[in-house]
């Protein structure tokens, strides 16, 4: 065994995993990366169909990040964001702003699904106006949920202990906060204890929802669903009950467009700004967390407009968040970097004189870090060039091309594209939608027979994760696809 996997088995122990399992193989030692190809030490090559957990945007080893850390590295790595201010994190927290206040004419978005015509944009209504930085994504949802908590109580009545609306099977982080903002019983019942208590309403998850009339078909569960909205219904009638308890809710914490650790869960054309509309219409804030959409995963059907794209999945449903918390993709997955961009409304309220003790009191030792922010800088700039945009586009195609292989598979139930993003969910059988015990490892299975055939990605439960990075081409998007047809045929049937 290779000496770094013996190190590793001896040391180390992995996140999400159960570590018995792991101890009884030779984990992958991963030595290198190239676009969308990861090698290990054996010298085999896969392809990272993941992009890192979500991360990587470009692809590994770009050269003009490679380039951008480097410059920077040559000047200083690091230094503290408490009491000084930085060059490359004063120039992104510009571009991050620019980027997410940029009003895009979503006519020119072409809907999947076109049940929801979108409205005429609302120009300049709401601005995303002060950068504050933090280390990953957890950490970008705690300062979110800790500004609109504080904001709140300042606006409303300090007497006030506001609560939080966020949606069934999400997911926002691991730390304390973040996961009180979560519903994942499996990963978050046990700490009940030590959080502080949120509620919860319906997700849209159209495949596996009660009020959805629709027997199953082989396309997208949103295409052919029979229902009357009765999931936004759910979310009006859950502010109208807490505003009668006389505690309106200090705000709606959702993913849009797709929630990803609830199972890759996408939202039908429309739910997002009806949802919002009613939690603004109750005075609550937004927080949006776009640590997996953000950074153009999802807006690929739009126009191209001076060559680029919207970055943001919020921007496709043309809703300004209070809060929009950014992570893994912001460095192009190279490092730990995140950012929550709020209001110069949120931001004003925390100003006073220095006795008044009105100062956010929160802060990491790595905020705003120089090569984390040359990285998102450069990143930005490849993103926002003509030659992304397009092979975005032409991926997203790809992608979508390939996936209708698999509709003939009875294991397949659900096929979800947003973007680059896919959620496969298998099934016992597609007619009955019968799930597999979580017991049963379908999805894990599933995975280690891709690696097996020279593709890496790993699942939620049942469902199996295609998020490449923006780099793959359509052969080694073809080789996803396949593989995973072939995986799931040889482990499930
Ligand atoms: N929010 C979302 C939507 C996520 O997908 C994740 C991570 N998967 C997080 C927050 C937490 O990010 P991190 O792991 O960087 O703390």
């Amino acid at each position: 065994m290779n000496r770094f996997a013996q190190l590793d088995r001896k040391f180390v122990w992995h996140p999400f995993t159960q570590m018995r399992d792991w101890l009884k193989r030779e984990p992958i030692v991963i030595s290198s990366g190239n676009g969308a190809v990861l090698r290990d030490f054996h010298g085999r090559e896969y392809l990272d169909a993941n992009s890192s957990i979500w991360t990587n945007l470009h692809g590994h080893n770009h050269p003009k990040i490679n380039a951008a850390i480097s410059r920077q590295l040559n000047k200083i790595a690091h230094n503290s964001a408490l009491g000084f201010a930085n060059e490359p994190a004063s120039l992104l927290a510009q571009k991050l702003v620019e980027s997410a206040d940029e009003i895009y004419d979503l006519r020119s978005a072409i809907y999947e699904l076109k049940d929801k015509p979108p409205r005429k944009p609302k120009i300049g209504k709401r601005k995303l106006e002060k950068v504050f930085f933090s280390d990953d994504g957890s950490t970008a949802m705690e300062v979110a949920l800790k500004l609109a908590y504080e904001f709140t109580r300042r606006t409303r009545g300090q007497k006030l202990q506001p609560k939080f609306l966020s949606l069934d099977g999400a997911y926002h982080g691991d730390t304390i906060g973040a996961v009180s903002a979560g519903h994942i019983d499996l990963f978050h019942k046990a700490y009940a204890g030590l959080l502080f208590k949120t509620d919860k309403v319906m997700s849209p998850y159209c495949y596996r929802c009660p009020f959805n009339r629709a027997k199953p078909e082989r396309a997208d569960a949103r295409e052919y669903r029979k229902c009357h909205w009765e999931c936004v219904g759910l979310v009006k009638k859950k502010f109208s009950a807490q505003k009668k308890r006389g505690n309106p809710y200090a705000a709606f914490v959702f993913e849009p467009l797709m929630q990803g650790s609830a199972g890759m869960i996408p939202q039908p054309a429309g739910w997002l700004r009806q949802v919002t509309d009613i939690a603004r219409g109750h005075g609550a804030l937004l927080i949006a967390d776009e640590v997996m959409t953000g950074f153009g995963r999802v807006n690929s059907k739009f126009k191209i407009l001076n060559s680029k794209l919207p970055l943001f999945a919020c921007q496709r449903e043309d809703v300004q968040p209070d809060f929009l918390c950014l992570a893994k993709g912001l460095t192009g997955g190279y490092l730990p970097m995140a950012a929550t961009l709020t209001t110069q409304k949120v931001f004003d309220v925390f100003l006073g004189e220095y006795s008044e003790f009105k100062t956010f009191f929160h802060g990491h030792s790595f905020t705003g870090n120089q090569l984390g922010a040359s990285a998102a800088l450069a990143s930005l700039d490849i993103l926002q060039s003509k030659q992304s945009s397009v092979a975005r586009k032409k991926l997203e195609q790809a992608l979508s091309d390939e996936l209708k292989s698999l509709w003939p598979l009875p294991n397949v139930g659900d096929i979800r594209q947003v973007g680059l993003v896919t959620g496969i969910e298998l099934v016992k059988d597609w007619r009955t939608r019968e799930p597999f015990e979580l017991r049963e490892r379908a999805g894990i299975r599933v995975c280690e027979a891709m690696a097996r055939r020279g593709v890496l990605t790993r699942p939620i439960g049942n469902v199996i994760v295609l998020m490449p990075p923006y780099c793959t081409t359509a052969e080694q998007t073809a080789k996803m696809v396949s593989a995973l047809s072939d995986s799931i045929q040889n482990v499930l049937s």
